[in-house]
């Protein structure tokens, strides 16, 4: 390989414009050099070192391959908040932004709510809920210990008071009761070619995937919530953008009033509950 040319912030970005977009580019960089995004922008001719060039081509191409920048940067923001992310999580996503809206209009209405979020990967929707309802007592659980490390993090990090527990589904949990259940499963069908594709390769098959039709995790959650709901409790299930109608049946099945379907800011049915 020839040296690289380039010497300055603005030269090594302008440098791989092809290669990846340009907000890719500049988050490697800033995450190389440790600075803010106005750091970034105050001194685009900061000279960088071999080293760093050499780094930052390393960063380039791994993006180039398909990594996703959340796992290289090794954090992501959602919901405001910069969370820690490892491929050991699902990257959180704009589109659960809507299932933690929808649960906080809910916790308003309530004094001293009990919040479980179920499979909790990152942490993203406990945490963030924790955060901006501290009154709430949030309990996230998950299947993977690896998971469950980086949620604990995430929650020190943020300052958000959020209780632990290694659980598939329900299983640790005995019979306590909420005033509301959130989750974000698996929900993707073994057969969608979506798994191969942007960057789904990179993320947690565990957390992607039900190895089946894409609803078997769904229908497990909406079977065993009922025992832990107090009564006019809300379940909250984020899903495919194509199961509205099947998980609106699923819970209709089962004691379910209300029973609702909300669409994220793409327009896509995304959260259903009741
Ligand atoms: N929304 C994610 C995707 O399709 C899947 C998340 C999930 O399975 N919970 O990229």
């Amino acid at each position: 390989m020839s040296a690289p040319a380039a010497q300055t912030i603005r030269a090594a970005v302008e440098q791989v414009r092809r290669r990846v977009p340009r907000l890719d580019a500049r988050l490697l960089m800033q995450h190389l050099l440790g600075i803010t995004h106005a750091q970034f922008l105050a001194d685009p001719d900061r000279r960088l070192s071999g080293e760093q060039i050499e780094a930052f081509m390393t960063l380039v191409l791994r993006r180039e391959r398909g990594e996703p920048v959340a796992y290289l940067v090794g954090e992501k923001d959602f919901y405001s908040r910069s969370f820690k992310v490892t491929p050991a999580v699902l990257i959180p996503r704009p589109d659960t932004e809507l299932i933690v809206t929808l649960a906080l209009k809910r916790l308003q209405t309530l004094a001293w709510p009990r919040v479980l979020d179920l499979g909790t990967g990152s942490g993203a929707i406990a945490v963030t809920l924790a955060c901006e309802h501290p009154e709430a007592a949030v309990l996230a659980v998950d299947v993977s210990p690896a998971a469950l490390a980086v949620a604990r993090e995430n929650a020190a990090r943020l300052g958000g008071k959020v209780g632990f527990v290694e659980s598939d589904w329900f299983s640790a949990l005995a019979d306590e009761r909420f005033d509301l259940i959130v989750a974000n499963p698996p929900y993707v069908a073994a057969r969608d070619p979506h798994l191969s594709q942007d960057g789904l390769p990179f993320e947690p098959d565990l957390a992607l995937t039900d190895g089946a039709d894409g609803l078997s995790c769904i229908r497990r959650i909406v079977a065993e919530a009922p025992a832990h709901l107090v009564p006019g409790g809300l379940l909250l299930i984020e899903h495919g953008y194509d199961q509205g109608a099947a998980v609106r049946a699923l819970l209709a099945a089962g004691p379910f009033a209300d029973v609702c379907t909300w669409q994220d800011l793409s327009g896509n049915d995304r959260v259903s509950g009741g």
